[in-house]
């Protein structure tokens, strides 16, 4: 193995959103930094970020910032205090790079394209002379005297680096093609941190009915969702996308952690869709009723082309054992209560969720316990800072994540530089 005589003091490593504001906030401190990546460029995962829109943070307040992140709010209320939604998005205006507010207060760069917020952050690297290390995987790290000894696998070599301090970066376990393999848990761990479990964050769902996948591809716009755990329930209304396992659309990954921990007691957790919301269950009724009326020559199935996708109908009419050849004008009460039943609470049975893979996010990771709130300075290892995913906790979508990857990146790299 190579040597290298330098002494760093700071390295940094990940490059993904996290990693590089660390080395730039270390960096404008006027600290010698080292970024080390393992691809073979920067910001991978970041560019696939909000569809390659990448919705880089939220217009909403610190308290709502730290609720999303539920039980690991409070310990990211510094790192969002320090380095604000606010003081982000001034990040990016003072490069010139316009930024805009779409629903729910998601704030995206006015080019629609991820690549001018990655841009961005090269410009701040270069300007505050971070040296950059492509294809260097972090393969250990040891305590020294002075500070750490990093181990890094390169193509078709290996070399240790000496630094003073050290912020491990590396992100998460999912989506792991774009370098976020869980390394840096590997690594955290032998250095004595405790990593909570890995768990999938904005998942779609897998259910038990083998149908829903002639249902695959189909979107029903803002329906009502019920999760039932017991006596407790999950309630919200959404877009709702089948899959060939399941059903996934932005309201079910963002509710989809909740609903594994539910799993984690209970084989299967009933979800009940309600395709008229608007409508209670008394209006649909009579709304039914006159219809009914109106068009007694018309096909049942011709008819119900007006409540749902085509493709859904022969599925649906099948749940409530009504002849779908039937007119209108033929079916009884007990008949049409049942297609009252069924649109006001579809029924699936939910029984797991993609592998974490497949998740937007990983939650569980470096306990907080054992990092300084304060610093992101692990409690354990004096010089060693944590940033970004491979932090335990994780919130919904909406950009609430990459701006806890931005903010505890900025303290990480701020204090590392003291
Ligand atoms: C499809 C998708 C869409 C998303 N959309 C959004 C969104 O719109 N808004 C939002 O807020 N969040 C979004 N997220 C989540 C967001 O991308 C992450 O929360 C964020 O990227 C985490 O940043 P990070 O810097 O901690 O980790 P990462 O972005 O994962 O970066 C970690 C970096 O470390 C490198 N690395 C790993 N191991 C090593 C090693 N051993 N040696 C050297 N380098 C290493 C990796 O190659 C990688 O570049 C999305 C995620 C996905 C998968």
């Amino acid at each position: 193995m190579k040597k290298q005589d330098k002494v760093y003091d700071v390295i940094v490593v990940g490059g993904g959103p996290a990693g590089m504001m660390a080395a730039i906030q270390a960096a404008k401190l006027e600290r010698s930094v080292l970024l080390i990546e393992k691809n073979n460029s920067l910001g991978k995962k970041l560019l696939i970020t909000g569809s390659g829109r990448c919705n880089v943070t939220n217009t909403a307040h610190l308290n709502d910032f730290t609720k999303r992140f539920g039980k690991h709010g409070a310990f990211l209320r510094s790192a969002f205090s320090s380095f604000s939604n606010m003081d982000l998005m001034d990040f990016f205006k003072s490069k010139g790079l316009d930024l805009k507010i779409e629903d729910s207060g998601r704030v995206f760069p006015v080019t629609d394209d991820s690549k001018s917020i990655l841009n961005v952050l090269k410009e701040f690297l270069k300007e505050n002379n971070v040296k950059i290390m492509y294809n260097a995987s972090l393969a250990g790290v040891k305590k020294t005297s002075g500070g750490f000894r990093l181990n890094l696998n390169l193509k078709n070599d290996e070399v240790s680096m000496n630094t003073k301090k050290v912020v491990l970066a590396t992100g998460g376990a999912s989506y792991r093609a774009t370098g976020s393999a869980g390394d840096g848990f590997v690594i955290a761990e032998k250095l004595g941190h405790k990593i909570t479990p890995l768990k999938p964050g904005s998942v779609p769902l897998k259910v038990k009915e083998a149908w829903v996948e002639d249902l695959q591809g189909i979107s029903l716009e803002n329906v009502g969702l019920t999760f039932k755990s017991g006596k407790k329930r999950i309630s919200n209304k959404g877009d709702v996308i089948f899959t060939q396992f399941g059903v996934s659309g932005p309201k079910i990954l963002d509710l989809s952690a909740r609903v594994i921990s539910f799993l984690e007691k209970e084989d299967e957790i009933p979800l009940l869709l309600d395709l008229k919301p608007d409508l209670g269950r008394e209006e649909l009724g009579v709304k039914l009723v006159e219809a009914f009326k109106i068009h007694g020559k018309t096909d049942l199935k011709n008819f119900m082309k007006f409540l749902m996708p085509n493709r859904m109908i022969p599925i649906f009419l099948k749940l409530s054992n009504v002849d779908s050849k039937k007119k209108l004008n033929q079916i009884n009460k007990k008949e049409r209560n049942s297609i009252l039943n069924l649109l006001k609470a579809f029924p699936l049975k939910v029984t797991g969720c993609l592998p974490l893979e497949k998740a937007m996010v990983t939650c569980g990771g470096v306990s907080k316990k054992e990092i300084n709130p304060q610093t992101m300075e692990s409690k354990l290892v004096p010089g060693l800072y944590f940033a970004g995913e491979i932090i335990d906790g994780c919130a919904p979508s909406g950009g609430y994540n990459l701006q806890q990857a931005f903010s505890t990146g900025y303290l990480a790299g701020r204090s590392a530089a003291c």
